[in-house]
């Protein structure tokens, strides 16, 4: 069925996967895989094994000081809900007293909608931030609201899946460790990870949640988040925000003296990892995180902006196509969002899908408040391609005919 088509839509999951990804999948599920931590036998101490060396993958990538800083979860999703909900619980306050968190106008509803959600039950305020017209926050704006001594987090995303633009995390980062030390800095990985340079130290960073299936290129249902000693520590006593609290509890196998414990086991990562994991799943990440058929972090950045680049570069100067963010690519990812004047961006991606071939994604991308800031909620969103590191330019080169084509008509 892939023989025709050009895909572009990996900012919503990758494709194709890492080389070794399936078969590392097949031989997990043929294979018995275990339950780590569920028994002495070798097949479950193999499966802990596995899981430890993921962790050890996935902290080498982000140069997290240990791989126990590293909990393994579903995605971003589960791992943002799970530091926003787990700082802030459900723990509504009178008003005047309620903690803030500031976060921006880019945010996917992975953000947006649990603090939205905290917000509506009286438990935070949110201060959203803006952007700039061509997309990025301002870090002096962030750091300025975070000053309030009423703020617990700043929760934001690294990159817009919408505009494609790469945040000044690390100015940012750093900036709320001078001036605003007291406040936790939980950021959306979803989009960067192995996409951009990682370093959580040198971000200042307090939980990155990362999703396995897009630039990481596993398979979906795989991810976790990082989450700093200060952010959740069982030796550290409360600090000023909290520290995280659990908010699922279980099962978490591990030692007859744990497990006669009434609570979730106090020490990273087990006290966030309950139930049976998706040890398949993880295979494949794993695999993927391994693959020597992968092109280096830098390599796929340098090459998904140069896709984009021949995108915007054809289009920018054309006044039928409104393209959002900066005209250069080295402050994106590898996203470019697009207009064409009199078709909404639903015919848009209707027409490539069925006359080329062409998957993209149209529509809001998870992201309201950004295309409320874009003057594009209420005409449909944009038109959102995406490249990966193995697409090719000839792919780009079909999206371009296509949408040469479509300006013709
Ligand atoms: N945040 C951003 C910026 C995303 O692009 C996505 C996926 N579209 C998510 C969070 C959610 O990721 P997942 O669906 O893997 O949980």
């Amino acid at each position: 069925m892939h023989q025709d088509l050009t895909y572009l839509d990996n900012a919503s999951t990758s494709w194709p996967k890492a080389p070794t990804v399936g078969q590392a999948m097949l031989d997990a599920i043929n294979a018995p895989v275990g339950n780590p931590g569920r028994g002495q036998h070798r097949i479950s101490r193999h499966a802990g094994e596995a899981t430890q060396c993921l962790r050890e993958s996935v902290a080498n990538l982000i140069n997290a000081p240990s791989p126990d800083r590293i909990c393994l979860s579903s995605g971003s999703t589960a791992s943002l809900n799970m530091a926003i909900l787990g700082l802030l619980w459900f723990d509504p306050q009178p008003e005047g007293k309620r903690p803030r968190v500031v976060t921006t106008v880019l945010e996917h509803n992975a953000v947006r909608r649990p603090l939205k959600h905290l917000e509506r039950d009286g438990v935070c305020e949110i201060v959203e931030v803006g952007c700039s017209p061509d997309g990025f926050a301002d870090p002096e704006e962030i750091i300025a609201a975070a000053a309030d001594e009423r703020c617990v987090a700043v929760a934001m995303t690294m990159c817009s899946n919408v505009i494609g633009t790469a945040q000044p995390i690390e100015a940012i980062g750093r900036g709320l460790r001078e001036r605003a030390p007291h406040v936790l800095f939980i950021t959306d990985g979803a989009q960067a990870m192995s996409a951009l340079p990682i370093d959580v130290e040198a971000m200042g960073i307090d939980v990155l949640a990362f999703s396995g299936h897009k630039a990481m290129l596993g398979p979906g249902g795989t991810g976790g988040m990082y989450v700093s000693e200060r952010a959740y520590s069982n030796i550290g006593g409360p600090c000023h925000w909290g520290p995280i609290r659990p908010t699922q509890y279980g099962g978490t196998g591990g030692t007859l003296a744990g497990s006669i414990e009434d609570f979730n086991p106090p020490h990273m990562p087990g006290v966030f990892e309950v139930g049976t994991c998706n040890a398949v799943g993880r295979a494949g990440l794993q695999a993927a995180l391994c693959d020597p058929g992968v092109p280096s972090q830098p390599e796929a950045l340098a090459h998904e902006r140069r896709l984009i680049g021949m995108f915007i570069e054809r289009f920018a100067g054309d006044a039928r196509v409104t393209i959002y963010g900066p005209r250069q690519t080295d402050r994106r990812h590898g996203v470019v969002s697009f207009n064409i004047d009199s078709y909404s961006p639903q015919e848009v991606s209707a027409y490539l899908d069925t006359e080329w071939g062409i998957a993209i994604r149209a529509g809001l991308h998870c992201a309201p408040a950004a295309h409320r800031a874009l003057g594009t909620l209420d005409t449909g969103g944009s038109v959102r391609a995406s490249p990966g590191p193995f697409s090719k330019d000839e792919e780009m080169g079909t999206l371009i005919e296509a949408i040469e084509k479509l300006l013709e008509s």
